[in-house]
């Protein structure tokens, strides 16, 4: 079962406002809910596509789980530890004017939530911890591939045996170790010794009061699904502890992970718009005439910018296209369209989405409604009634480096300047 709450999705340009994150609640909420946070620090790519892919590709069979894989979105997109400084350093003290004010008090106020009964928080962290010190990259001062724990226990808290369980999730994770190299360990920063960052910290914040925190590190040495692969060797296992019943729609290996994480990028739905990213830029992509943007995407790591009129779309720390605008207003006189696939008869298919054919496809006429095949045609005029094969489209329109996918638009027919109804792709399958 999935619930989708997101707190905010529709980042846009540089006025991207803070205190915004998105919240994914899957399974059915109860008292035993595991709240897994990623992106505290924008430059930690295995954190946060970690918890993204877990909020995107894992399914709850029974239990709660939340997942923020976007808690510090704007250093995010600037690929920066923190562009107002290092929001992990803030829950203690914060001042009323630190523009992440709004953010970290909504965290902590969904960490008091009742319902929450554990935190894992994932990082990245450079080199590989060890206890003594072995060389420059391996020693006591790196965070590289370590589960943190405050204290031993916490008294009273669900989970609050946190070395006994932190030391299970290491365990668990050196029995799927790819290299000797990567060893986990545990390490217990003692906290309320005196650890005076760590005082400052979101999982010391949850610990004061009185809920169980766990962070876990995957080392900035590896390639970003390696990483991956770690967090969430790491965040089962933490859910397991929990009894959250999941599953998960790809293989848990280095490769697994790098094929669901292309996977998961390969059409963005942003709202009337469909994007197929593999391609490095876009051509021309209707926006409403009313100045906003109707982007509220789907992927809460995907973001928009506007640099010298040409927007680029954001996927974590990286642009992967750009496109041009072209200004229309927006229509919803309707939201399916009759399309003949391969000349059998003509189905129903719902705007914003992708149809596949072997060899041809015709979209069918329907009144007030103009289509627009891109790439196909050179006048404004309704391209419908005409059965289209791959060979009548030129191939520089593709969404996509193979050229296979391609994209119809659907305008209401107005006096005016027509007004965007919506879009589907077709994929050439042949
Ligand atoms: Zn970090």
């Amino acid at each position: 079962m999935r619930n989708l709450t997101i707190f905010l999705t529709i980042f846009i340009f540089s006025s991207y406002a803070y205190g915004e994150f998105s919240l994914i609640k899957l399974g059915v909420d109860d008292n035993n809910t595991v709240l897994v946070t990623g992106g505290i620090q924008g430059d930690e790519p295995g954190g946060f596509m970690s918890a993204n892919l877990l909020a995107r590709k894992y399914e709850i069979i029974s239990g709660s789980l939340y997942v923020v894989p976007n808690l510090n979105m704007p250093s995010i997109l600037k690929k920066s530890r923190g562009v107002n400084g290092d929001m992990n350093r803030k829950f203690d003290k914060i001042s009323d004017k630190d523009p992440e004010k709004d953010v970290v008090e909504q965290i902590k106020s969904l960490v008091l939530q009742p319902n929450i009964s554990m935190l894992v928080n994932l990082h990245d962290g450079s080199g590989f911890y060890r206890p003594k010190y072995i060389n420059q990259m391996m020693n006591p001062n790196r965070w590289g591939n370590i589960v943190i724990i405050d204290q031993s226990t916490l008294d009273g808290a669900l989970y609050g045996d946190l070395e006994q369980n932190a030391n299970k999730v290491v365990d668990r994770l050196n029995s799927k170790i790819l290299d000797p190299k990567h060893k986990y360990h545990l390490r217990n920063t003692r906290t309320s010794d005196g650890d005076k960052e760590m005082l400052k910290s979101l999982s010391y914040f949850a610990i004061k009061n009185g809920k169980s925190a766990y962070a876990n590190e995957a080392s900035k040495s590896l390639p970003i699904n390696e990483r991956v692969y770690y967090h969430l060797i790491a965040v089962e296992e933490y859910l397991k502890l929990a009894g959250i019943e999941f599953k998960r729609d790809f293989e848990l290996t280095p490769q697994g992970v790098k094929k669901a994480l292309d996977e998961d990028l390969s059409v963005l739905v942003c709202g009337k718009f469909l994007f197929y990213l593999p391609k490095s830029r876009l051509g021309y992509i209707p926006l409403s005439s009313d100045g906003k943007l109707d982007f509220d995407c789907d992927n809460a790591l995907v973001a928009l910018t506007k640099t010298q009129g040409i927007y680029n779309i954001h996927y974590g720390n990286n642009i992967i296209t750009r496109f041009t605008p072209e200004f229309f207003e927006y229509s919803n006189l309707i939201d399916e369209i009759g399309i003949r696939i391969d000349d059998d008869e003509p189905k129903f298919v719902k705007l914003g989405q992708k149809i596949v054919v072997d060899s041809s496809f015709m979209i069918m006429p329907k009144d007030g409604v103009r289509a627009n095949i891109i790439g196909y045609g050179t006048t404004i005029s309704d391209e419908s009634g005409i059965k289209i094969t791959k060979d009548m489209i030129k191939s520089r329109f593709s969404m996509d480096k193979k050229e296979q996918i391609y994209r119809v638009e659907f305008y209401e027919m107005c006096d005016g300047k027509d007004k965007f109804i919506g879009m589907i792709l077709v994929e050439f399958a042949k």
